[in-house]
């Protein structure tokens, strides 16, 4: 063994000049990868923003990688509530999580009732979330009301769209007793189960226009639930993570008219045990690359920045996006 290795090293001694210098030229880049991080994010079902999001991101950081040496992945999950628990065993760098989620995990409340997560730090906010019903178009389901006794999709485990139908059902003084159906299908399997007439709807916390929508509505005339009265106006009024918000007409087929219903905003968050420059270079990759960014989804399409540094972060911003910000005057 130690021969071989000998013989190894007087042969690179016996590299020609040429050689040598072609060596030290790739040695730059090579301590660079040497050094490599990764940084991971958690995301939603592969038919929703979050995953697109979340692939947008991973593109811009991965263009700059020879410069940064950051590699960025990007994973299809069940959404906010598995994303926050995710990043809080350090097993995810970063994640997409409903502010209502984010919000009620930073302060310990809803269902992290008595278990706060104070390491838990905003990056910036994304695109709103407006909460969506969509029906069957046979069920004639005209409010929320009509669900009573119908075979309804209340949103998997370990997503925020199910975290908000919990505290939507508990304003309204309900529970999944409301439903004949309370089923838990996953986004990707909730529009064919409605086309297939398995389900008579879905509820969905998703930012618009969105493929997942778009499908039901087209294929089988899927129609669009406001969700609107007096628990919801007390839902707005007494928490900051929600606002009344409208689903335009004609932004998906067969729904010519507006669709009144409230929301949130998706927000981008990590941990602050996640390295400051990790967090630094992936929030340069979004801002530095804004209109890219912007073009490479529909739903991203009205983002603001000044906008994304503020509105709907309640955990402290984490400190790589913090120094970003600050550079570049966005913040003071
Ligand atoms: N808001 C959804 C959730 O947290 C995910 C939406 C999406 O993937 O775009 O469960």
């Amino acid at each position: 063994m130690k021969k071989l290795l000998k013989k190894t090293f007087t042969k690179n001694l016996a590299l020609s000049a040429g050689a040598l210098t072609l060596f030290s030229a790739i040695a730059a880049p090579g301590s660079v990868m040497a050094q490599q991080k990764f940084v991971s994010i958690g995301t939603g079902g592969v038919t929703g923003v979050y995953y697109a999001a979340g692939g947008a991101i991973c593109r811009l950081v991965n263009k700059d990688r020879a410069t940064h040496g950051l590699r960025c992945s990007v994973e299809s999950t069940g959404g906010s509530v598995f994303n926050v628990n995710t990043i809080k065993a350090g097993e995810l760098d970063l994640g997409v999580v409903q502010s209502d989620v984010g919000y009620n995990a930073y302060k310990g409340e809803g269902q992290f009732k008595g278990q706060p997560f104070e390491k838990l730090r905003s990056v910036f906010s994304i695109h709103p979330e407006p909460f969506t019903i969509l029906s069957r178009k046979e069920a004639n389901i005209k409010s929320f009301d009509d669900l009573k006794g119908k075979r309804f999709n209340v949103g998997n485990p370990g997503s925020g769209t199910r975290a908000s139908m919990e505290q939507l059902l508990a304003a309204k003084g309900l529970d999944m007793k409301f439903f004949s159906l309370a089923s838990e299908l996953r986004p990707d399997e909730h529009g064919s189960a409605l086309c297939d007439g398995k389900i008579d709807g879905f509820f969905y916390g998703v930012g618009h226009p969105s493929a997942n929508i778009q499908d039901p509505t087209t294929t089988c005339g899927a129609q669009l639930v406001s969700i609107t009265g007096a628990e919801v106006d007390k839902l707005v009024a007494d928490n900051p993570y929600y606002a009344k918000v409208a689903i335009p007409g004609g932004l998906y087929q067969n729904n010519p008219n507006d669709t009144d219903t409230y929301g949130v905003l998706a927000t981008f968050v990590s941990s602050s045990d996640v390295p400051e420059e990790s967090v630094y270079q992936v929030v340069k990759a979004v801002f530095d690359n804004f209109e890219d960014f912007k073009k490479l989804h529909p739903a991203l399409g009205h983002l603001k920045q000044e906008e994304m540094v503020v509105n709907g972060l309640s955990a402290p911003l984490h400190p790589g996006a913090e120094k970003y910000f600050k550079e570049k005057g966005l913040i003071k």
